[in-house]
């Protein structure tokens, strides 16, 4: 499967029981929405799969315009809610989401951290 950001190739990459796409150019990735969500759960998933370095990722990132590489459709860009300097894309139609290098890892340390800061507030509460 081609990149939809550049001429690299997707290739599957699987860590314990997280499957995405990672491209071999520039480690953009490729992920289903609930393999999103396993991706969070699972210890230090995003140092194996998160490869690339986020100043390559920030090189795609200006790339905005790309299609689906499953389904052929334009994917929508949302922004995260938290992290507003985190933009992916996302496939209306199968739900995938593309990630450029760097993202994974930083979404995840922030979701963590508000975990965190609501476990906190949880206990300060009773
Ligand atoms: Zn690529
Ligand atoms: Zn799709």
């Amino acid at each position: 499967m081609e990149c939809p950001k550049c001429n690299g190739e997707l290739e599957t990459k699987e860590h314990e029981q997280v499957r995405l796409e990672r491209c071999n150019r520039c480690y953009g990735i490729l992920v289903e929405e609930h393999m999103l969500t396993e991706t969070f759960a699972q210890w230090m998933s995003e140092s194996f799969l998160d490869v690339g370095s986020p100043a390559l990722g920030k090189k795609y990132d200006k790339i905005d315009d790309i299609r689906c590489p499953v389904c052929d459709v334009q994917m929508d860009k949302i922004e995260d809610p938290v992290q507003t300097h985190i933009w992916m894309e996302s496939c209306s139609k199968c739900g995938r989401v593309f990630l450029d290098a760097g993202e994974l890892t930083d979404l995840k340390h922030e979701t963590f951290a508000d975990r965190f800061k609501g476990m906190l507030k949880g206990k300060r509460k009773k």
